[in-house]
């Protein structure tokens, strides 16, 4: 199995050094050059199987030679280990035809853990065997973060360091990056908001010097394995429900496009998915995008919904690829547009491929709060404010075909917002009591990334 990048003039890379590498060099995304599909048997035997073998059986076709089959199911156990539901993606009924799928059974409490653990695990494997070291760097608009700390901490090969917005994450996210003690854990608040973070880490990535010699790995949305992990729960919601003799849909809570990508990918492999209908918050652009045809950047404007707070929808650019064609100079010149001036104006045929799989619907920060309220008291579910996106949008689009909400945090993650909604305040699970006792461990930086990567130099030795 081969990866290539979305601008095309990047090396083609295995499995195993997509996963490493993250962003390539030419500043695209790495896509499989082919997707694997599975037939409509396959798919139906997945039906009753844990959640682990549905993993190992929709993701071995793409990691290639990577691992053995006995070691690739050791780290997926391992991987799904530390979650405390049974099923791992739970299924709950919420109206006649509507369905929330609870990702918020991992470690950190957000659906990022499903990739980060897994992640964790492929990293380690491979590094060991490979006696390398690497220095991970993440930017967070805050569960990125503290799913990558989680997964990372302790490790012998490994330095993270998680960028995110000071101010702008909520305190139980900067408390998941801020209170692990270990020695490789390093949470950086930055001054500026999720893009500026994500602008650092992008620069870092294309100063090719200073990442050859810190060793930069990216795992970040865009890193491929992460999607990959994801498409697993597209799966098994999907065959819960009855597929593939059953088309289903998906709302998916969206910021990066990574979650929704990954739903975009389960549909390329042969799982019948009628429509992929992506939720924004105030921060539209995706809904606009596919509204109008133009992408184009505004601020950012902060909502309840913290981790759906960005401008610059990275993974879209994959969405983009197949669109054109998989045509990488086009998109390299998108991209180009965008960093000039921007915006960019999707074709007519893209738009219209693009529209073909994809549905959209935005919320405001009212109905957002409005939605958590009717959900409670209607099925008895306390949403967090990004599920409840979801669930608002996912209502708008209801029809025949069953509708399955993703719910991407628990709500004990955002208290505030959800006890202004209800009054009524979520607790922590009792492994997490104790978080607001820990003690908190960060560094302040200014925008500014000679500073960033001086202190990178310092804490790695490189
Ligand atoms: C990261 C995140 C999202 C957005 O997911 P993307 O893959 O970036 O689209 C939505 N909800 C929560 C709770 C998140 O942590």
């Amino acid at each position: 199995m081969h990866y290539i990048s979305t601008r095309g003039s990047a090396p083609v890379l295995t499995f195993e050094q997509a996963m490493l590498t993250g962003l390539a060099r030419d500043g695209g995304l790495y896509v499989p050059e082919t997707v694997p599909v599975m037939t409509p048997a396959e798919i139906a035997a997945l039906a009753g199987l844990s959640y682990e073998e549905i993993a190992f059986r929709v993701m071995q076709p793409f990691i290639g030679d990577t691992f053995t089959d006995d070691q690739f199911k050791a780290l997926i156990a391992q991987a799904y280990a530390g979650f405390g539901h049974a099923a791992r993606a739970p299924l709950k009924q919420l109206a006649p035809n509507h369905f929330l799928l609870e990702l918020f059974h991992g470690p950190t409490l957000a659906f990022k853990d499903f990739a980060m653990q897994l992640i964790g695990q492929l990293f380690q494997a491979s590094l060991s065997r490979s006696g390398d070291r690497v220095t991970i760097v993440g930017a967070t608009s805050g569960d990125t973060g503290s799913a990558a700390i989680e997964a990372f901490r302790g490790l012998s090969n490994v330095d993270v360091f998680i960028l995110f917005p000071h101010g702008r994450v909520s305190e139980v996210q900067r408390r998941q990056m801020t209170t692990p003690a270990d020695a490789n854990v390093h949470a950086i608040a930055v001054d500026g908001d999720f893009d500026t973070c994500q602008g650092l880490l992008k620069d870092m990535f294309n100063d090719f010097a200073f990442r050859d010699r810190v060793r930069l790995a990216g795992v970040n949305s865009i890193n491929w394995a992460r999607v990959l992990a994801q498409v697993v729960y597209y799966f098994s919601a999907a065959v819960s429900l009855g597929a593939p003799h059953r088309l289903v849909s998906f709302t998916v809570p969206t910021g990066n496009f990574g979650d929704i990508f990954a739903g975009y990918i389960a549909r390329k492999m042969g799982l019948p998915i009628e429509q992929l209908v992506i939720a924004t918050n105030q921060n539209d652009i995706l809904h606009r995008c596919l509204t109008t045809g133009v992408y184009q950047t505004e601020s950012v404007h902060p909502s309840i919904s913290p981790s759906m707070d960005i401008q610059v929808s990275s993974n879209f650019e994959r969405a983009l690829f197949d669109a054109y064609g998989r045509d990488g100079a086009a998109v390299a010149q998108l991209m180009d547009e965008l960093k000039a001036q921007g915006a960019f104006t999707v074709s007519q045929g893209a738009l219209q491929a693009l529209r073909e799989v994809f549905a959209s619907g935005r919320v405001s920060e009212d109905e957002t709060r409005a939605e958590i309220a009717r959900t409670l008291s209607a099925s008895g579910e306390l949403l967090c404010p990004h599920s409840a996106v979801g669930v608002a949008v996912g209502e708008q689009h209801l029809g025949a075909t069953p509708m399955i909400t993703l719910a991407t945090a628990h709500p004990a993650k955002f208290p505030d917002a959800v006890e202004a909604a209800t009054g009524v305040r979520p607790g922590l699970p009792p492994r997490m009591a104790d978080l607001f006792e820990r003690t908190e461990r960060v560094t302040r930086m200014a925008n500014d990334r000679q500073a960033l990567q001086a202190l990178i130099l310092e804490r790695t030795g490189a």
